[in-house]
């Protein structure tokens, strides 16, 4: 038997953080031996809340970075499809007949719509924004995939997929799959100022390609329990970022419990905490960031790793689009119009 799928991936916005990883990444990297995988660098998504021509031109670039990002957290391009989204027009029209299997009121219910127009400062919902679970949706199920490795922040999204998926089926026969979300070990990252989700727009995130320098610098300014301003007084550990990163990065936990029993009793100085903390991160980024230099060394890779991916993508673009009009008799009609004009034209021709 054939092996599931799986389709994920991000918006060319700028180099992956932290919070990408423990969300999605780190799920791709585990699956993709288990699954055949898709990754999507979802360019036509970041027009939603990013149309503005310097995001545009800025797609190559990040693009490039995202690529990178990948390959340095050991995807593995020979085994897993990497392709621009809007290089494969077929999703277009995917996201069109998909549009009316949805309601507005249903698109306007899900959480994550407002969260984006409000951190892209926009005061209005534009159309293509509340529409954007839609073409996730085109997205996921393009080349009908079983499982989603997304951040919390995504569920509702591939929810929403589910319920197109199985209005599809229903209407027009089974030609989907109705694929399951798999949420990261932490569904949610904070960011280093203590903000919810750690974000590229919000300016609070390690990147996955942060230098030792960068990183120590990021993690002495990250946001504490405020109520401590000596080291002396007793601090809050639960809900505190430092160690909510502590205990996701850093092995040692004797280490961690030792500072944060220390911590509770106002017995240790946020510097030895957050040091502890930097090495932890470093020693975890350290091997991706040697992966990533001997990726960026080799000129053209990366182009030639999403050209054949998008090549592929095309082709099972092309063969789910075709199978999903021939469900919905849609291919029908146009063949009968073809066929009855050709027998018009001849028999004028013969006269
Ligand atoms: P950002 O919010 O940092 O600008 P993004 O949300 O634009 O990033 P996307 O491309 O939308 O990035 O998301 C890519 C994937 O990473 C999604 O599956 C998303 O759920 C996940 N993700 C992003 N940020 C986090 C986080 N802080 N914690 C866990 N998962 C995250
Ligand atoms: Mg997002």
């Amino acid at each position: 038997m054939s092996k599931k799928r799986i389709l994920t991936g991000d918006r060319p916005t700028g180099k992956l953080h932290l919070g990408h990883y423990v969300g999605s990444l780190k799920n791709r990297v585990a699956l993709q031996d288990k699954y055949e995988c898709f990754f999507i660098i979802a360019d036509l998504h970041m027009l939603t809340t990013k149309p503005s021509r310097e995001a545009i031109e800025a797609i190559g670039q990040n693009a490039h970075e995202l690529v990178l990002d990948y390959l340095a957290c050991g995807i593995d391009p020979s085994k897993s499809v990497i392709y621009l989204q809007s290089a494969v027009h077929e999703v277009c029209e995917m996201n069109l007949i998909f549009e009316n299997l949805v309601t507005v009121p249903r698109l306007q219910r899900v959480p994550s719509i407002k969260d984006m127009a409000k951190s892209a400062n926009l005061t209005e919902i534009p159309f293509g924004l509340l529409g954007y679970p839609v073409l996730q949706a085109a997205d996921i199920l393009m080349p009908r995939a079983h499982l989603v490795p997304v951040g919390k922040d995504n569920e509702s999204h591939v929810e929403l997929t589910r319920e197109i998926a199985r209005r599809f089926n229903t209407l027009y026969g089974e030609v989907f799959p109705v694929p399951d979300a798999m949420i990261g070990d932490v569904p949610t990252l904070v960011g280093t100022d203590g903000n919810a989700k750690m974000s590229k727009s919000l300016n609070n995130s390690i990147m996955l390609s942060d230098s030792a320098k960068e990183v120590e610098k990021k993690v002495a300014g990250m946001y504490t329990d405020p109520a401590r301003i000596r080291a002396d007084i007793p601090g809050k550990v639960k809900g505190n970022p430092v160690f909510i990163y502590h205990d996701i990065f850093n092995p040692d936990t004797a280490e961690v419990d030792d500072l944060k029993e220390r911590y509770k009793k106002g017995k240790v100085g946020d510097v030895e905490v957050k040091q502890k903390l930097a090495a932890a991160i470093n020693n975890f980024l350290e091997p991706i960031r040697e992966r990533r230099s001997q990726y960026e060394g080799q000129k053209g890779l990366v182009e030639e790793i999403l050209f054949e991916g998008t090549m592929k993508m095309r082709e099972e673009a092309a063969f789910t689009l075709k199978e999903m009009k021939k469900a919905m008799g849609l291919s029908g009609v146009w063949n009968k119009i073809s066929r009855k004009a050709e027998e018009a034209r001849k028999k004028r021709e013969r006269a």
